[in-house]
């Protein structure tokens, strides 16, 4: 029987067990080797990593985990959650069931793109959207955004002070004409005409719409969605905020007892949607933790 349970091994996972060994509590960290940023070169706006591969921190945070005897990391995944506090199970890919007194879910979510051909291969190299992590690097750069009009027009609103020229394109449906002129107000070129594909070409990313191709530093997503990457807030039975995430309290409590939830896949209701970053994600990790840490204690006396 583990003290803690913790499924996920991004930024989230990783400092939650980190907090755990620290606190000698037995932890069991699982990992299916799934990472939102799993694409991505170099992450930004980290204090004290800004610029450092992701596969460089996981690695770095890996071998810190390794010095606590009372953590344990399986590369596998979790098949199944069930139990109740004090008492979890939780089904592994390697064919062995763990218990654990509590769990934290840290498995973060998946992005659903908009469906362009070649969007996928270039997602996280040139294809990004969140303009605090992506931006800095396009400063003076052209670039595309791709997708609908309102989320483009809040990503000019974020970009234009940072790249060069934008170019704004549809994925789908061609722009109505007060979205043009709403987007061409911000001072961005808009194509009328559903992007087609992308391509990576020397020099840039290739966009191609049905009448014309432009060759831009990089692209902006301003559409797709974002889902739960696990189905255990499903099995659960977790309470749910319209965003698609699970609603957790300060200490990354979910609605059940013993559950608590850390990093993309869970935010407070306070705020609209969750406020993906690396830094943010282990912040919620070590907050997890302390409250894991605080229940067990609480149920110790
Ligand atoms: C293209 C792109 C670029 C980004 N760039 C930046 C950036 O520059 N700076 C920044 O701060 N943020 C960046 N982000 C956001 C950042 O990647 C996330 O906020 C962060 O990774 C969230 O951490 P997490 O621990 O919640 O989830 P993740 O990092 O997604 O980790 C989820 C973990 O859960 C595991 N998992 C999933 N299912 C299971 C299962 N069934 N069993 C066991 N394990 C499971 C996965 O293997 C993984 O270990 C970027 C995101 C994207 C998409």
């Amino acid at each position: 029987m583990y003290d803690a349970i913790v499924i996920g091994a991004g930024p989230a996972g990783l400092q939650a067990a980190l907090t755990l060994g620290r606190m000698h509590r037995s932890t069991l960290l699982l990992d299916s080797g799934e990472y939102r940023n799993g694409t991505v070169l170099h992450m930004h706006n980290m204090i004290g990593a800004d610029g450092m591969p992701p596969s460089e921190l996981r690695a770095t945070a890996r071998a810190e985990l390794a010095e606590y005897d009372d953590v344990e990391i399986r590369d596998a995944a979790a098949t199944s959650v069930s139990g109740v506090e004090g008492a979890f199970v939780v089904g592994v890919s390697d064919g062995t069931v763990v218990e654990g007194r509590r769990v934290i879910l840290a498995t973060g979510v998946a992005d659903d793109l908009p469906d362009v051909p070649g969007l996928h291969d270039l997602w996280g190299t040139f294809a990004f959207s969140c303009p605090f992590c992506d931006g800095h690097e396009h400063a003076g750069r052209d670039i595309a955004i791709i997708g609908a009009a309102p989320r483009a027009e809040h990503l000019i609103g974020l970009l234009g002070r940072i790249a060069g020229n934008i170019t704004v394109a549809p994925v789908g449906e061609e722009f109505a004409d007060d979205e043009i002129r709403t987007l061409e107000a911000k001072g961005a070129q808009v194509r009328r005409t559903p992007v087609t594909s992308v391509e990576k070409v020397d020099g840039g990313v290739r966009v191609h719409t049905d009448t014309d191709e432009s060759v831009v530093d990089g692209v902006f997503i301003s559409a797709g969605e974002m889902r739960q990457r696990s189905p255990f807030a499903a099995q659960l039975g977790l309470g749910m905020l319209d965003s698609g995430c699970i609603e957790i309290d300060e200490f990354g409590r979910t609605s059940r007892p013993g559950v608590f939830a850390a990093g993309d896949l869970a935010h407070r209701a306070t705020l609209p949607g969750p406020m993906a970053s690396v830094l943010l994600a282990a912040a919620a990790g070590q907050l997890a933790a302390v409250g894991i840490i605080q229940s067990l204690l609480a149920a110790e006396h």
